[in-house]
């Protein structure tokens, strides 16, 4: 996370200034003179001349739908939190710990929605393509809920509670079973007192692929795990071709946006920020829009009256 937040604000203050060795004076009077607008209408020219838009999101869209992150204060499953259960040795130890959290959080995805933030992403993909226009939409959110949305061009950098991957073929598939096998059928309560279910290894979920029934993981990138380079290479491709960047609940400086927004940037194409606070990259954008993105969203994204709908 430090090394992110380092190298985006150094990338960033230097695409900004186009400098290579930064001369602190200049580089500082750069940053003074850049000051991010909320000018909506601003903003809505910009978004009527874009062919190929970037939106980038992070778990701040989730949580407007009241998707639980288990992260921060108060964001514990049992007496942990995800760095603690979503890494590959918590999961050596204890599969079936691991597994009763993430079938929890399958669960808890049965009574979320999409929210207006969601939609408003969808909605301009499907107008916009029909203009010869594109939306991409890259998350680290793994809730599936840009897909419920709608939201076709999706590049899930973190995967998805919807997947899972044998530890044994390595073979990735959807699964959308509930429970996802009958032994976690009532377990995973978040409760700190719950007691461990302890299932054996072969009742958890198993490959379905011919004579393999290998354990099963969830199909989401965790903490010490590397991005999937597909994914990475698609998202580059996406990123060179972009016209305007949108960085949705997470800020600039944070990851996954601080991985992606300084190239964007340094290319001379706009970057709005749609979050609820600002943050020290947000001087470096063209567009800073405050507040929860559910709101400002739906006004960015609708209908420019210089789109002509067929
Ligand atoms: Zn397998």
């Amino acid at each position: 996370m430090c090394f992110f937040q380092f190298t985006a604000r150094r990338l960033v203050s230097q695409a900004h200034c186009g400098l290579k060795a930064s001369s602190s004076k200049k580089q500082k009077f750069c940053l003074e003179m850049a000051r991010p607008s909320s000018n909506m209408a601003d903003f809505r020219e910009v978004f009527a001349k874009a062919k190929h838009i970037a939106i980038i999101t992070g778990a701040g869209v989730s949580a407007e739908s009241g998707v639980p992150t288990f992260r921060g204060a108060g964001g514990f499953w049992r007496k942990w939190q995800a760095q603690d259960l979503a890494t590959p040795g918590a999961f050596a130890r204890n599969p079936s710990r691991v597994w009763e959290f993430y079938h929890y959080r399958r669960e808890v995805m049965l009574s979320k929605h999409p929210n207006p933030a969601h939609i408003a992403i969808a909605e301009c993909e499907k107008r916009l393509s029909k203009q010869g226009r594109s939306v991409v939409v890259i998350t680290q959110n793994i809730d599936e809920l840009h897909r419920k949305a709608g939201t076709r061009h999706l590049l899930e950098i973190h995967g998805s509670l919807f997947k899972t991957r044998c530890t044994s073929c390595g073979n990735v598939a959807e699964n959308y079973k509930s429970p996802i096998c009958p032994a976690l059928a009532g377990k995973g309560a978040p409760d700190p007192d719950t007691e461990d279910a302890a299932i054996p290894v072969e009742d958890l979920p198993q490959c379905e692929e011919d004579g393999c029934n290998g354990l099963l993981r969830p199909h989401v990138v965790w903490f010490g795990e590397a991005l999937d380079p597909g994914v990475l290479t698609a998202v580059e491709k996406e990123l060179d071709i972009c016209d305007l960047c949108l960085v949705v609940g997470t800020s600039s400086v944070v990851y996954p946006a601080a991985m992606f927004a300084p190239q964007v940037s340094a290319r001379g194409v706009p970057v709005a920020e749609f979050n609820m606070e600002q943050t020290p990259a947000t001087n470096r954008f063209r567009f800073h829009f405050p507040g929860p993105c559910g709101t400002t969203l739906p006004l960015a994204l609708a209908r420019h009256e210089t789109e002509i709908i067929s």
